[in-house]
């Protein structure tokens, strides 16, 4: 008998979707809704918990940026969907696994590490970078145990002109009673009500013009009661360059200099806390008091186009040395290596072709293997972005896959894979079992007052998942 074709109802195509963020959710969306294609999805996490950065990244009082998760609750509710969290790619289970379990790969694996800056003094104590920070008050397992001197720190730098930058500066400002409602780590609050910062500078390496956040996010800051934003008269001017750059940029760069240029006006306020958002200033060297940060040197810089026109810092050889206690390093984000997966070491992302990974040495196609997201594209773009860079990556999975036949599965075809994992004793988290747990914390919020109370350990999370399944069998 004829094979019958691959993605059809008698052979449904098998999906392994690695990670479980934005871009693993909008893949795995984009499958099902995809015309007449039968597919199962099984996604994988690291951690037992899903939603990636929305759990671990978004700021804890961006509540509605974190309320997207209720389409990412639909999209899992869909028949075809499996859940395991608490397997790791590389340690539990390797390429070759899925390989023998799936039809496609897609990896949805993010950027888990944060870009160097290469100057001296960057591993001095109190020089952190923005991606331990934003895991540590998010509750993540892997930061939870970070330790950051708030309570003895007056001045913060943080370093990069990002909405990163902006999340930390916000978090270190913000009075602590304004997060006690939020789903931050019960251990950051309190470390952040015994904070003494007074002062946060965001150190960009360009002017205003080429600031990298949102004006949504810069005037919130503003808005933020007890702190005011400080510009110089002087940085808040935009160089010849800039401004015949900025006609042709979009209306956001425009409406952060009509910001940055107004906040320069209002002058230095008189609120306990501020941020002082510098420009043109790089940072060439941390330097320390012992093994501590207690400075950073930076050197002025004047902007001059590159060959498209766009305007990049050079510096003037004028240095500053700035008095800071702590330092935080917002200059983006970074992928990490998987074994057995091709790796662009230079951009830090998973070599492709619109998602189709490539082989890193000659280029040449692997098959069954797609990327989504920041794993694809590097660490740009909101949330949102995912969506459409997901449609991408399965249209091209869906045209491999066009006039395929296969085999048709063996009627315990779904069970393979639970059954290797609980040969290997990998004790995995089902879509039941997180939905428990995230009921678990909202209702422990709830009776403290908050939206949600984390488990911050991979070792608590598991004990509550096993508890919680012994009610129900
Ligand atoms: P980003 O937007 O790429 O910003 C990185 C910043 O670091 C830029 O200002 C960049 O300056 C600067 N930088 C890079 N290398 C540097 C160096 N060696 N010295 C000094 N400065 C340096 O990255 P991000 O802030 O990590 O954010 C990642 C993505 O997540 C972005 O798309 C962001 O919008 C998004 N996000 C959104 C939200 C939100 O909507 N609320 C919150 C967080 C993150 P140059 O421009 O000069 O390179």
């Amino acid at each position: 008998m004829a094979e019958p074709a691959l993605g059809d109802a008698q052979r449904p195509l098998r999906v392994a979707i690695v990670g479980s963020g934005p871009s693993a959710f909008y893949a795995a969306e984009a499958l099902f809704k995809a015309d007449g294609s039968n597919v199962r999805v099984d996604m994988f996490d690291r951690l037992p918990t899903p939603y990636g950065l929305v759990r671990g990244g978004v700021a804890p009082d961006h509540q509605k940026i974190k309320s997207v998760v209720k389409v990412y609750e639909k999209i899992s509710a869909n028949e075809g969907f499996r859940f395991f969290g608490n397997v790791k790619l590389g340690r539990d289970i390797a390429v070759t696994d899925l390989q023998a379990h799936y039809d496609q790969i897609v990896y949805a694996v993010g950027n888990e590490s944060d870009r160097k800056m290469g100057v001296d003094g960057e591993d001095l104590e109190g020089v952190h970078s923005a991606t331990e920070f934003v895991g540590w008050y998010n509750g993540h397992p892997d930061y939870r145990d970070l330790e950051f001197k708030l309570a003895t720190a007056q001045r913060v730098a943080v370093v990069g002109n990002g909405n990163v930058a902006i999340d930390v500066a916000r978090i270190l400002v913000r009075k602590p009673d304004e997060l006690a409602e939020t789903d931050i780590a019960d251990y950051a609050l309190s470390q952040l009500r015994a904070s003494s910062v007074e002062e946060v500078m965001l150190l960009g390496r360009r002017g205003p013009a080429q600031a990298a956040f949102s004006p949504k996010e810069i005037q919130e800051l503003a808005d933020l009661d007890g702190v005011d934003v400080v510009v110089s008269t002087d940085e808040a001017q935009l160089d010849e360059l800039s401004a015949t750059w900025l006609e042709d940029q979009p209306r956001s760069a425009k409406r952060n200099v009509e910001f940055l240029q107004e906040q320069a006006g209002e002058g230095a306020g008189s609120n306990a806390r501020r941020v002082v958002c510098r420009f043109l200033v790089s940072p060439t060297e941390f330097g320390g008091d012992g093994s501590a940060v207690s400075s950073v040197k930076v050197e002025r810089g004047e902007l001059h186009a590159d060959s498209r026109g766009t305007p990049r810092p050079k510096g003037t050889g004028e240095f500053e040395d700035l008095d800071v206690q702590l330092v935080f390093k917002a200059v983006g984000y970074r992928g990490v290596p998987i074994e057995g997966v091709p790796f662009d070491d230079g951009w830090g992302v998973i070599p492709n072709d619109e998602g189709r990974v490539l082989d890193a040495r000659d280029g040449n196609r692997v098959d069954g293997q797609y990327v989504v997201g920041w794993a694809k594209r590097g660490p740009t773009g909101l949330i949102g972005t995912n969506s459409p860079d997901a449609k991408e990556t399965v249209a091209r999975m869906l045209e491999d896959i066009a006039g395929k036949t296969a085999a048709a599965l063996a009627a315990d075809d779904a069970d393979a894979m639970p059954s290797l994992l609980a040969e290997r004793g990998v004790e995995f988290v089902t879509l039941e079992d997180w939905q428990r747990l995230d009921a678990f914390e909202r209702d422990q919020g709830q009776k403290a007052g908050k939206v949600r109370a984390k488990l911050t350990s991979i070792d608590e999370m598991m004990k509550v998942v096993r508890d919680l399944r012994s009610t129900v069998s």
